[in-house]
C-alpha cells in the first residue's frame, strides 16, 4: 500500500505548495509511490487519514495551535514545508512591536477606530514556528522551497532513510560557482550563516543572499559581524539584514535584553 501523504497551510503566501502543484512530469513519479489524500491547493478531496503531513505556514492564533497538534497527532511524520514553517517566516518579525504599532507602519492611513486600543485583534502577536508548538521531523527550508529538495526528501522517506539537507554555507556553492564574492563589491551577504542547497542562487545573479533557508547548525555570528565591519557595512542595516527571515535565532535575545530593561 502506498503511504498517504497529505498537504496543510498555515500563514503564509502558499508559494511552497505552488512549487509541488508545479512539478510538471516529475509528479506522475510522485504519485506512483504516494498517495495525496489533501491538497487543498490542487483537489477538493480532505482526510485525516494520512501518514506524512507536509506543513506550511506559520501559527499564529490558538486556533492555528489546535489545528497542528491535532495535525501532528494524526502523522507519523510531520515535515515543515518552507520558511514560514520552518523559522517564522517574514512575518515573525512583526513579533517585534504591538499589532497597534505594525498596523500603523504597514496602514498609515488607517481610521482611528480601527486602530483603537479597544480592538481586540490588537494584542502582541505571537507568529510562531512550526516546531514551538509540535515536534516537527524534518525540513524543506527555503522561500520558496526547491521542487528537487522535496523530490528527494519524498524519495529518502519512502526508503527508510533520513533526508539529507545540506548543513554547510551558501558560501560553499558560491565558491563553487566561481562566484566573485558580494563583501569585494561593497554589498552586505548572509551566506556565511546561511544554509546552503539553493546553489547560491541569489548571489549567483548578484543579488544579496537573506538566509531564507535559515542558518547553518553552527552559526559563527561573531566572525560573520567582523567580515561586515571589515568591510565597513553599517550596523544598523546588518542587523536589519540580519532579520528578514531569520529574527527566530534574534528574538530570544531581544527579549531578554527587554526584560532587562525594566
Ligand atoms: S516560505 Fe516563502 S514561498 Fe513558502 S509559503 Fe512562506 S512566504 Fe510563501
Ligand atoms: S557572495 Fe555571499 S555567499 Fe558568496 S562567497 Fe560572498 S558572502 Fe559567501
Ligand atoms: S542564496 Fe540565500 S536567500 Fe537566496 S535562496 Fe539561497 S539561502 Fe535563500
Amino acid at each position: 500500500m502506498k503511504p498517504k501523504v497529505a498537504f496543510f497551510d498555515f500563514a503564509s503566501c502558499e508559494g511552497c505548495q505552488l512549487q509541488i502543484a508545479n512539478l510538471e512530469e516529475q509528479i506522475i513519479d510522485v504519485l506512483d509511490v504516494v498517495d495525496i489524500v489533501a491538497f487543498r491547493e490542487i483537489m477538493t478531496d480532505d482526510s485525516e487519514s494520512y501518514d506524512i503531513a507536509f506543513v506550511e505556514g506559520s501559527i499564529t492564533r490558538p486556533i492555528d495551535e489546535k489545528r497542528i497538534k491535532k495535525i501532528r497527532k494524526n502523522a507519523k511524520i510531520l515535515v515543515a514545508l518552507g520558511a514560514c514553517a520552518h523559522l517564522g517566516g517574514v512575518q515573525k518579525l512583526g513579533n517585534q512591536w504591538t499589532s497597534k504599532e505594525n498596523l500603523k507602519h504597514v496602514y498609515p492611513q488607517a481610521s482611528s477606530m480601527v486602530i483603537s486600543d479597544s480592538n481586540p485583534f490588537f494584542e502582541k502577536p505571537k507568529q510562531k514556528a512550526l516546531d514551538e508548538v509540535v515536534k516537527v521531523d524534518f525540513i524543506l527550508p527555503g522561500c520558496p522551497i526547491d521542487k528537487g529538495e522535496f523530490v528527494k526528501l519524498v524519495s529518502a522517506l519512502l526508503h527508510g532513510k533520513k533526508p539529507s539537507i545540506p548543513d554547510y554555507s551558501v558560501c560553499v556553492e558560491c565558491k563553487k560557482a566561481e562566484n566573485e564574492c558580494l563583501f569585494t563589491i561593497g554589498k552586505f551577504c548572509m551566506g556565511p550563516l546561511a544554509r546552503a542547497g539553493c546553489g547560491a542562487i541569489c548571489p549567483t545573479y548578484g543579488n544579496e543572499c537573506e538566509a531564507c533557508r535559515g542558518y547553518v547548525s553552527h552559526p559563527h555570528e561573531n566572525a560573520h559581524f567582523a567580515v561586515l565591519e571589515k568591510y565597513g557595512l553599517d550596523p544598523d542595516e546588518i542587523l536589519h539584514r540580519k532579520t528578514m527571515f531569520t529574527y527566530r535565532y534574534h528574538e530570544k535575545k531581544d527579549q531578554n535584553k527587554k526584560e532587562e530593561a525594566k
